[in-house]
């Protein structure tokens, strides 16, 4: 009988995708999926380091499944750690959860089927593997599809552990990235979404990233692309006129500014200023007035002064980003930032946080209610959590919900925006509108 694997994803895109990677490998050596754990043969953990609290998270659930086990007559399952937390711990993680039995970093997952069969304790954390070119994922979340262009990270942001864990930048081949959107998009696949650490450095030969996204956008046919993350320093003007000028381009840009201050910018390692961040804000809203812009931003780094968080603040407020991810700033070991002075007290990096999470709530509610009564190009994506209503995207990643359709997943609908809930919207389909 063939092995069950049951599969658990936490942190960023990389990671879900990656988990489609995993389970490609896995299925073509015959393992087939299970959604439920008490009952599969391996369990399969793809962890996140970016932050502690991520980590504290998978490595609890990693011991709460080892102990719900322990007693199980046919046996324990496999436990097995991938992803960011696997490759920064390694095989001390085997002293620390004692159920544990592999760990597998992000460059070692075409080792898995062999590493499960063989089941002896033991980690894989080489960086060896360059882009999985070959594998066919097995995607879980049609009509949404991600592409990986490149891999690893090389611009060392103090805080930051992906360089670490990732290894170095990688790009992957043009030619191979351009017929898997060609192929995705043949299948009905409506949006796909471009992944990498640092988009706007993907570089293969003569081939830079914005002439990748021109090529895309023509592969892509009526399917939508989007791309994630760019970096401002690295943003150029050629990827900002492509995106205005291919129709198929999402007019939506998440842009990390981190902070407003450029004495904590520099001490971040980020290698751009406040000034040139809003020179790339207003380049983008000159070319696509309607674009919709999300960011990240850290609170409480080291150092970080009340006058240094009031600019943060500033800009939050000036720019209105239509999202915003906050974080409060975790000191990952290793990274240059763990050696600063003047460590932000964790109640400070907290309450600075609670303040930016307000006031970005009111900023998106008042961002979306503009919304009300407009005409948008939805995607639908499937069923929403109530019966009888559909989930949609928009291209600038808004959810709009719709109630007594039945479109099928993949389909492009135009909406009338009727209510809007923050992120979340209602839309009601305009009559005739084109369904492609
Ligand atoms: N490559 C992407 C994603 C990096 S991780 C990028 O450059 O944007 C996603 C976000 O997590 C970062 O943008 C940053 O805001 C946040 N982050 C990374 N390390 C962190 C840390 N040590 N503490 C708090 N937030 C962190
Ligand atoms: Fe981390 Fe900076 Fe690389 Fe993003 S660009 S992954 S924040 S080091």
């Amino acid at each position: 009988m063939s092995m069950t694997y049951y599969i658990d994803v936490y942190g960023c895109q990389m990671n879900v995708h990656d988990s489609e990677i995993i389970s490609g490998i896995l299925e073509s050596e015959g393992f087939s999926s299970t959604e439920k754990p008490e009952s599969a043969d391996v369990i399969l953990l793809v962890s996140c380091a970016v932050r502690e609290h991520a980590e504290t998270r998978v490595l609890g659930r990693a011991s709460q499944l080892g102990g719900q086990w322990r007693d199980r007559k046919s046996g324990k399952p496999l436990i097995v750690l991938c992803g960011c937390v696997a490759q920064e711990h390694g095989n001390s993680l085997f002293a620390r959860l004692k159920d544990l039995d592999l760990v597998v970093g992000p460059d070692c997952y075409r080792d898995l089927p062999a590493l499960i069969r063989n089941s002896e304790r033991e980690s894989a954390v080489d960086f060896r593997e360059s882009d999985y070119t070959g594998i066919e994922p097995v995607r879980k979340e049609f009509p949404r599809a991600y592409v990986t262009i490149m891999r690893g990270c090389n611009n060392f942001c103090s805080y930051c552990i992906v360089p670490y864990v990732r290894g170095r930048e990688r790009s992957r081949n043009s030619d191979s990235i351009l017929s898997e959107i060609a192929a995705l998009s043949r299948s009905g696949y409506g949006e796909i979404t471009l992944l990498g650490q640092n988009v706007n450095s993907y570089h293969d030969g003569d081939t830079s990233f914005s002439e990748l996204l021109r090529k895309a956008a023509s592969a892509a046919g009526n399917s939508w692309i989007k791309f994630v993350t760019s970096h401002p320093k690295d943003l150029g003007n050629e990827t900002v006129s492509v995106m205005a000028s291919e129709k198929n381009i999402c007019e939506y840009l998440h842009l990390p500014f981190q902070s407003g201050s450029d004495t904590v910018l520099r001490r971040m390692n980020r290698g751009y200023s406040v000034q040139e961040y809003l020179d790339r804000i207003a380049l983008l809203r000159d070319a696509m007035p309607d674009i919709v812009l999300s960011t990240d931003v850290i609170t409480g780094f080291p150092g970080e002064s009340e006058a240094d968080f009031q600019k943060t603040v500033d800009l939050l407020e000036s720019v209105r980003f239509d999202n915003a991810f906050l974080f409060k700033y975790s000191e990952r070991t290793g990274t240059a930032a763990c050696s600063l002075e003047n460590p932000v007290p964790e109640a400070e990096r907290l309450s600075r946080l609670n303040h930016l999470q307000e006031l970005q709530r009111k900023i998106t509610v008042e961002e979306s209610g503009k919304l009300m009564g407009k005409t948008l190009s939805i995607l639908i994506t499937g069923p929403a959590k109530q019966p009888g209503q559909q989930a949609s995207r928009t291209e600038g990643n808004r959810m709009v919900i719709l109630e007594g359709t039945d479109f099928s997943p993949g389909s492009f609908v135009d909406v009338r925006i009727t209510r809007a809930d923050g992120w979340t919207h209602f839309g009601e389909p305009v009559e005739n509108s084109a369904i492609r």
